[in-house]
């Protein structure tokens, strides 16, 4: 018998032995499960500023996962050989938990990042993972496109402690052409996160010239984050490149990113980053504009922070820092 999958708002009817739409969940004895439990694609040492995530414990190692397959269809997908392909023996490779734990011991990481491809259609896997992670004594942070039905954020989330959320424009008629997907349910995991106590959320958006870079909707964006979660919460603003299915499409002009980024510092945001650009991405204190961490690249430096707080003014910097 064919079951339905509620892990995301695409709700897959799957037939025994096929995929669902993701290529990551089938159905086997009517229950859908992940196709191949703990399949990996790749595994590396990452800078925690290339998730990127620069209010969370910046300068340190995140031991990074990703798996195969995603539940969003981008026409100019970054990382498409992992997100297209579908999830089945012979690719990839497995690692336990405990492998992953004591991987990241070896190579000094302090934070385990699920990332690359979609980590909400390996839930099961993320969650296991999660657990023990933090058991011992370990972070673990979330790289996601947040398309996820909201019982199933309630159980993936529960071991989180950070994400980075592509929100990747800012209309539904964007989300469906360009994605496959609709905005909110993004949206209602973006308030979900942020309503956690003591999890860190930062957000990504990468501009695609003349598909999501409309100066009214990059306005509407930004309110929106204002308004819903807060001013403090930072934004990347991420040059495209042409890729998979969008290769007519132009890199984003280094102008292009300014200009968001001044629409967005407008509407009162505080923390707003230009990523994939040679724009300089540091954090200045919010009140007296001193630099308290200076980036060049992955390269980090805290020049002007004493534990959370801005040396010069003491003004506290959101994030988790210590
Ligand atoms: S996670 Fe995959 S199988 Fe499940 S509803 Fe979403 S796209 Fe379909």
């Amino acid at each position: 018998m064919s079951a339905r999958c509620s892990i995301c708002p695409r709700n897959c009817l799957i037939e025994p032995g096929k995929f669902g739409a993701c290529g990551a969940r089938t159905c086997i004895q009517d229950h859908v499960v992940h196709a191949d439990y703990g399949l990996l694609s790749a595994i590396h040492v990452d800078p925690i500023e290339k998730k990127p995530l620069h209010h969370y414990l910046p300068g340190s190692n995140a031991l990074s996962l990703g798996s195969f397959g995603c539940n969003l269809m981008c026409r100019g997908c970054q990382n498409y050989s992992i997100s297209r392909a579908r999830c089945q023996k012979g690719d990839g490779f497995k690692l336990s938990p405990d492998e992953i734990i004591q991987t990241a011991k070896t190579y000094q990481c302090q934070v385990i990042a699920y990332t690359y491809n979609e980590p909400i259609i390996w839930a099961e896997f993320v969650c296991e993972t999660a657990k023990k992670v933090k058991a011992a004594g370990l972070k673990n942070i979330m790289v996601t496109a947040g398309y996820v039905t909201q019982d199933t954020a309630k159980w993936l989330f529960s071991d989180i402690d950070g994400a980075n959320v592509d929100l990747k424009g800012f209309s539904e008629d964007f989300y469906k052409t360009w994605a496959n997907g609709s905005l909110q349910p993004v949206l209602e995991t973006l308030e979900y996160l942020h309503s956690i106590p003591n999890f860190w959320l930062e957000i990504t958006t990468l501009l695609i010239p003349g598909i999501n870079d409309d100066p009214q909707m990059l306005k509407k964006e930004f309110e929106w984050i204002a308004e819903h979660l807060a001013p403090t919460v930072p934004v990347h603003l991420s040059a495209f490149h042409p890729d998979y299915k969008a290769l007519d499409i132009p890199a984003t002009p280094a102008q292009t990113i300014l200009h968001a980024k001044k629409i967005a510092e407008d509407v009162g945001l505080k923390f707003v980053y230009p990523g994939n650009v040679r724009i300089p991405a540091d954090t200045l204190c919010p009140s007296c504009n001193a630099p308290v961490i200076r980036r060049q690249g992955y390269h980090i430096e805290i020049t002007g922070l004493t534990g959370d707080r801005c040396t010069a003014c003491q003004t506290k910097i959101p994030g988790v820092f210590i």
